[in-house]
């Protein structure tokens, strides 16, 4: 097990020092190209002058359609009130988003949905993006193109205060063992244990009661929503170990070059002008 782990680890290193838009297949010269074609269009729009030079390809006109699950707090979550902008959502990722669109000068559209079904939406063409805490791996690039990373995740475990589960090591002592289905955390979980200790809920607040119900004796997800579970929730807590570190970028269909130059010339911006650790740290106090 410890093998596996040291290299899920490993793989889950080199993802956090590789910017997750340097992994595109086009040639370096090209690439260069479509970004500077796409930054001319973005300055125009952010200047509001003239329309898209149709280099960016989306499912509908003047609108940026968001794919998210609003169950991942504090990345997103349905909002008591009006939400971000009176989207009726609010999160990190919403208001990143926001700030995205806007740049582009395009109207931002929020899809609520499951995590796999959101995963679905962007390779059906069903959205143009999906910011949903979504991690880079090598496998899901294979499907879908990436932008760079704007944030790192953790895949943590929590577990019941009295648990024998204590370390990383002892998740192989699971007899079942909560995740999100179709999340990181439910993929390394099926490789490391085996299908067959790994139960996959549609949303972590359900993984995280069926551990309060003791269906579970674990339960591997990210890091942030983490904090806001037990946070909520007397008698649980974050191990100390990590898991595997990971890196958050947004996700497109593969080969819509045009929006992945855009999506990453905006958000360099705004992560150069420190507007992206400002709305972190909105959300998540250092
Ligand atoms: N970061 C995890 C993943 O990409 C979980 C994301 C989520 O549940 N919203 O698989």
């Amino acid at each position: 097990m410890k093998k596996v782990l040291a290299m899920l680890l490993a793989a889950g290193m080199i993802f956090s020092m590789t910017a997750c838009g340097a992994k595109t297949e086009a040639p370096a010269e090209e690439k260069k190209e479509t970004v500077e074609e796409n930054t001319e269009a973005v300055e125009e729009n952010v200047e509001g002058t003239e329309e898209m030079d149709g280099a960016m390809v989306l499912i509908s006109e003047g609108k940026l359609v968001m794919a998210t699950n609003a169950q991942f707090p504090p990345y997103e979550l349905v909002s008591d009130g009006e939400g971000v902008d009176g989207t009726g959502f609010e999160g990190i990722d919403i208001e990143i988003a926001m700030v995205l669109a806007e740049k582009l000068g395009l109207e931002l559209q929020i899809d609520d949905m499951d995590f796999d079904a959101a995963l679905m939406a962007v390779q059906e063409g069903k959205c143009d993006v999906v910011l949903a805490g979504l991690t880079y791996t090598e496998e899901r690039d294979q499907i879908m193109d990436f932008s760079d990373s704007y944030a790192q995740g953790v895949q943590v475990i929590i577990v019941n205060e009295d648990s024998a589960i204590k370390s990383v090591d002892d998740l192989a002592n699971a007899d079942q063992i909560g995740t999100q289905r179709g999340t990181t955390g439910y993929i390394y979980c099926c490789d490391d244990y085996g299908d067959d200790h790994v139960a996959a809920y549609d949303n972590g607040a359900s993984a995280v009661q069926a551990l309060k119900n003791g269906q579970v004796d674990a339960v591997v997800i990210d890091k942030a929503p983490a904090l806001e579970y037990v946070g909520a929730n007397e008698g649980l807590v974050i191990l100390d170990t990590e898991y595997v570190v990971e890196d958050y970028c947004v996700a497109m269909a593969e080969g819509n070059r045009g929006l992945q130059a855009a999506i990453n010339v905006a958000l360099n911006e705004l992560i150069e002008d420190g507007t992206v650790d400002a709305i972190i740290e909105k959300y998540i106090k250092a």
